[in-house]
């Protein structure tokens, strides 16, 4: 029986690539529900093709875009936060792909946990900010959440649960802008930024990857999915991104997840797991590979510092450390502030947010 799925940001990065899984194992999946932010044109191609039995846009601007573009098809269109809901909760979905940018996510996520669906998670905003909520949640209803975000991946594949971790290894790339010194990043501007060395995301990832704030969200988010406390984690700038992540356990071995910097690769593993299949994705050639590993700089972006400050200070704390990144991400793609005033302007938000400690959903919507 073919697996359903809905897809929230299925015009994103992560969304397309999850299409193209799809596409690789013909009859294996159903896409039942879509959604997108904006894009009414893509969604509609995708509607066309994929016939999903609902398709929802946050934007209502878009709607009669979207329903002309859709007219004679048998497609549920659905608007805004409620819409997106409807998507992640539709009857029969199996597994709900969360791949929308940022916290907007958290609602329909927790919607679809409350509804029974396997969650395959590459929309780490929602963790940042609700890890301890989310996991609870998951917990309580019984539902799986299986990683897409690639270092995740790895580390869900290399974790023996049984056997003793000493700690996490996650990995960086360290971005485009590794080894510039606080001089030169000033001069950095957009398109520099939205230049990524080995991987090819939406444009608030790619930013996030550029300050190392992604790879602070990321230890927050490892620190929910796997339960580890943060004196296990670490994190190691590994320039190749052949090396996805790893666990050390207490005997001194290391399980290292290598592969293709390719994110189909995880998203596939997180769509068939607990099975691993044949695929024809290009193979990784290790012949005259040099792997090199560095500590990271915390000094020169301290955004990644501020993640995990913010991690350890807990409560809501992460998640207006998430909720003041993605506005001054924004303002930077807009060219309206520069690339170091990002981690300034996280900053000066942490130094001045009261933390409530065991947040309710209202309360971290609202720190939000
Ligand atoms: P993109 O920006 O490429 O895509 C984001 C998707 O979310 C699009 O479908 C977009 O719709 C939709 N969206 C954006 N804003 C809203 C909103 N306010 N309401 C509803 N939908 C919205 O992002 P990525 O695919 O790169 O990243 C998605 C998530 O996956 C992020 O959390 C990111 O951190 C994570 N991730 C991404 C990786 C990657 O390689 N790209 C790797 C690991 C994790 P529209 O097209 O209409 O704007
Ligand atoms: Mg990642």
């Amino acid at each position: 029986m073919s697996k359903k799925l809905a897809i929230l940001g299925s015009t994103g990065s992560i969304g397309r690539q999850t299409l193209e899984v799809v596409d690789m194992f013909p009859g294996e999946f159903e896409v039942v529900a879509l959604s997108a932010g904006s894009n009414a044109a893509l969604l509609t191609e995708q509607i066309r093709k994929y016939r999903p039995a609902v398709a929802a846009l946050m934007d209502e601007n878009y709607l009669t875009a979207l329903k002309d573009g859709t007219a004679g098809l048998k497609v549920e269109i659905a608007g805004g936060l409620e819409g997106l809901t409807a998507a992640a909760t539709y009857p029969g979905v199996d597994i709900v792909v969360t791949a929308v940018s940022g916290r907007i996510g958290l609602i329909p996520t927790l919607a679809a946990i409350r509804a029974g669906k396997t969650i395959a998670l590459a929309n780490k905003e929602t963790l940042v900010a609700a890890g301890s909520l989310v996991m609870a949640e998951a917990k309580r209803c019984g539902v799986r959440i299986v990683p897409v975000d690639s270092e995740h991946s790895a580390i869900f594949q290399c974790l023996e649960q049984q056997s003793p971790v000493s700690r996490l290894i996650i990995t960086a790339s360290g971005g485009p802008f590794r080894g510039k010194t606080r001089k030169e990043l000033q001069a950095v501007n957009r398109d520099m930024a939205l230049h990524h060395p080995n991987w090819q995301m939406g444009a608030k990832i790619t930013v996030d990857s550029a300050t190392l704030m992604n790879k602070g969200l990321e230890v927050i988010e490892a620190r929910w999915l796997f339960g580890f406390g943060w004196e296990q984690m670490s994190v190691l700038v590994h320039p190749q991104s052949v090396i996805h992540s790893m666990v050390e356990y207490q005997d001194g071995s290391i399980l290292a997840h290598l592969g293709q910097p390719d994110m189909r690769i995880p998203i596939q593993y997180a769509l068939t797991y607990p099975d691993r299949r044949a695929n024809r994705l290009e193979r990784l050639n290790l012949i005259g590979k040099t792997l090199s590993f560095e500590e990271p700089d915390l000094e020169t972006v301290p955004a990644l510092a501020l993640a995990l400050a913010a991690g350890k200070r807990g409560g809501t704390m992460p998640g207006v450390l998430n909720a003041a990144n993605e506005v001054a991400v924004n303002l930077f793609l807009q060219n309206k502030i520069g690339f170091l005033a990002i981690a300034d302007l996280v900053e000066k938000v942490m130094s001045r947010h009261r933390v409530v400690d065991n947040p309710d959903l209202d309360q971290i919507l609202t720190a939000d």
